[in-house]
C-alpha cells in the first residue's frame, strides 16, 4: 500500500510538473511571439538587423543567378500587384531590364543593381527588399508612412548580358559605368531616360569591390564602402553631393553597430564618364554602395544583409530627412579604401634556395574562376608576393617563424581508383598532387582538395614567386601544414571541408 501510494505520489508530482512546465513554454512561447512582434514593429536597423530571415528572398543562395531566374521572380512579383512592373528597356542581347516602383511620395528615389554584370550582392539585397514590401505583418506602419512620403522606383541587373556570362562589362565588353556621356549602348540610354524622366532627388548605384579592399591601413576588410561621387574635378560641394554625403553618414552610423572598422571611402577622382559622377552633375544626389569582403563570406550572404539594411536606412533617411541633421565632417573622416589585405598571409617562413635559407612572407589569394558555362565558380591559389610583406595583413595569418617551406609531392593512381583515395593519409603525408593515368578529363576542376594532374603533364613542384600555391611546412623533420591550392591544412586535423584543388592539363 505505502508502495503504491508513493507511486502514485510520484506520478502525481510528475503530472503536475508536466503541467507546469507545459503552461510555462506557452507563456514563454506567448511571450516570445508578443515582445518579437511588438520589437519588429518600430523601424531601427537593430530590428531590421534581427528580422532579417523573415525577408529574404530564399530561392536565391548563391552569388551567381541568371536573369531568367531574374525574370521568374518578376513576374510573381507583378502579380501581387503591390509593385508597378515595368519593362524600361532591352539590353544589347535583347533581355529585358525591369523597373519596379512602389509608392505615392513626392520625392522620388532611383536605386539600379548589376550594371557590372558579376556584381549580384545588391541585387540580392533588392528581392529580399522586395519581401520586405510585400510582407503585410511587419514594420506596416513604417512602410505606410514611407510610401507616403517617397516613391521609389528600382532597376534590378541593369547589365543583363554582362550578369549571363558572369562578367563586369556587356556583351560587346563596354564598361558601361563608362558610358554616361556618350550613351552609345543600349542600357545606358535606359538609365539615361529613366533618370530624365523621373529626377528623382537620390539615386543609389549598386556595386561590389574588390574583397581585399581594407578600410584605410587597417587589417579590417572594407567590407562596405560609400561615395559622394564628385561632380567636377575640383571635387566641390554643392547642395546635391552635400546632401549625399549627409545621408551616407546616416549609413556609416547604423552599419557601424554591426560592422565597426570595416566601413571605407570609395576613391572620389572624379570620372567624368560615370554614371554616379553624372548623376550628381543632373541633379541627382547619387550614393554608391560597394559591397566588398567579409572573412568566410564567399557568398556575400552576410554582405546582402548588411546592403538590405543600408538601403532601407538611407531610404528612411530620405524620407523623413533625417540626413539635414547630420553631421557632414562624419563622412570626410571615413576611411578611404586602401589594399592591403591577403586570403592567407604566411609570416616569417624559411625557404631555401642553394642550401641558404631566407625569411619570407608568403602572402596567398585564392581567385575566384568560373566554369565555361559560368555557372559555378572554384579558386586558384596563387602566390601572389613573398618577400618583406610586413605592411600587408591576411584575412588569415599565421606566423611560422622557425618553420621551412618545402614541396609537396605528386601521389600516382588510375583514374577509376581516384574514389578510393584516403585523402586523410595523403594530407597527412605531404601530397598535393594526384596524377592520374588519363589524359583527358571532362570537369574544370578537381572536387577533392588536392590538384588533379593529366599523365601527360609535368608539373614544377617547386614554390615560386606568382606560382600555385600548393608547398608544405615543417618544423625540423616534422610536417605541420600542407598548403593546396591556396588553402591551409594544419595536418593534425581531418579533412573535413570541401575545398577544390585545380586541374593541371
Ligand atoms: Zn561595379
Amino acid at each position: 500500500m505505502i508502495q503504491i501510494n508513493r507511486i502514485i505520489l510520484k506520478y502525481k508530482i510528475i503530472v503536475l510538473g508536466n503541467i507546469f512546465m507545459k503552461s510555462l513554454t506557452t507563456l514563454i512561447f506567448l511571450l516570445i511571439i508578443f515582445t518579437g512582434n511588438s520589437l519588429t514593429q518600430e523601424f531601427n536597423s537593430e530590428n531590421l538587423y534581427n528580422s532579417y530571415q523573415n525577408f529574404k528572398e530564399t530561392d536565391i543562395r548563391n552569388k551567381i543567378f541568371k536573369h531568367a531566374e531574374l525574370k521568374s521572380k518578376i513576374k510573381n512579383i507583378k502579380k501581387n500587384k503591390i509593385f508597378k512592373v515595368e519593362t524600361a528597356g532591352k539590353s544589347l542581347e535583347g533581355k529585358e531590364i525591369f523597373m519596379l516602383s512602389i509608392g505615392t511620395g513626392k520625392t522620388k528615389v532611383l536605386l539600379w543593381s548589376q550594371m557590372h554584370g558579376d556584381e549580384t550582392t545588391a541585387t540580392m539585397a533588392l528581392f529580399d527588399l522586395f519581401n520586405f514590401f510585400e510582407n503585410d505583418k511587419e514594420f506596416t506602419e513604417f512602410k505606410d508612412q514611407l510610401l507616403k512620403k517617397i516613391k521609389i522606383y528600382f532597376i534590378p541587373m541593369l547589365n543583363p548580358d554582362g550578369a549571363e556570362l558572369y562578367q563586369r562589362r556587356n556583351e560587346l565588353n563596354i564598361d558601361l559605368n563608362r558610358d554616361a556621356l556618350r550613351l552609345e549602348f543600349p542600357e545606358s540610354k535606359i538609365l539615361k531616360a529613366v533618370r530624365d524622366s523621373l529626377k528623382p532627388k537620390f539615386a543609389f548605384n549598386l556595386h561590389d569591390q574588390n574583397t581585399r579592399y581594407t578600410s584605410g591601413n587597417s587589417y579590417h576588410s572594407a567590407t562596405i564602402s560609400f561615395l559622394a561621387p564628385a561632380f567636377n574635378y575640383e571635387k566641390d560641394i554643392n547642395d546635391v553631393r552635400g546632401n549625399t554625403m549627409k545621408v551616407i553618414v546616416n549609413l556609416f552610423e547604423e552599419l557601424s553597430k554591426y560592422i565597426p572598422g570595416h566601413i571605407a571611402k570609395y576613391k572620389d577622382d572624379f570620372e567624368p564618364r560615370a554614371f554616379g559622377d553624372n548623376f550628381m552633375k543632373w541633379g541627382t544626389g547619387s550614393i554608391l554602395i560597394e559591397s566588398g569582403g567579409w572573412k568566410n563570406d564567399e557568398e556575400k550572404q552576410f554582405i546582402r544583409k548588411l546592403n538590405f539594411i543600408s538601403i532601407l536606412t538611407g531610404l528612411n533617411s530620405i524620407a523623413n530627412k533625417i540626413y539635414e541633421n547630420a553631421d557632414i565632417n562624419v563622412y570626410h573622416n571615413i576611411p578611404f579604401n586602401d589594399n592591403l589585405l591577403f586570403d592567407l598571409l604566411l609570416r616569417n617562413l624559411s625557404v631555401k634556395h642553394k642550401n641558404k635559407n631566407y625569411t619570407v612572407d608568403v602572402g596567398i589569394n585564392r581567385i575566384e574562376e568560373y566554369t565555361k558555362d559560368q555557372t559555378q565558380n572554384y579558386y586558384v591559389g596563387k602566390i601572389e608576393d613573398w618577400g618583406d610583406l610586413s605592411i600587408f595583413y591576411g584575412y588569415d595569418e599565421l606566423d611560422l617563424s622557425g618553420y621551412e617551406i618545402k614541396p609537396s609531392k605528386i601521389y600516382n593512381i588510375e583514374l577509376n581508383k581516384l574514389n578510393e583515395l584516403d585523402l586523410n593519409k595523403l594530407m597527412k603525408e605531404g601530397y598535393g598532387f594526384v596524377k592520374v593515368d588519363t589524359m583527358n578529363i571532362k570537369r574544370e576542376f578537381s572536387s577533392i582538395p588536392f590538384n588533379l594532374v593529366l599523365s601527360n603533364v609535368d608539373v614544377n613542384v617547386e614554390p615560386k614567386y606568382n606560382g600555385n600555391a600548393n608547398f608544405t611546412i615543417w618544423k625540423g623533420k616534422k610536417l605541420c601544414y600542407n598548403v593546396i591550392n591556396g588553402f591551409i591544412y594544419d595536418i593534425t586535423d581531418d579533412i573535413y571541408n570541401q575545398n577544390n584543388g585545380i586541374i593541371f592539363k
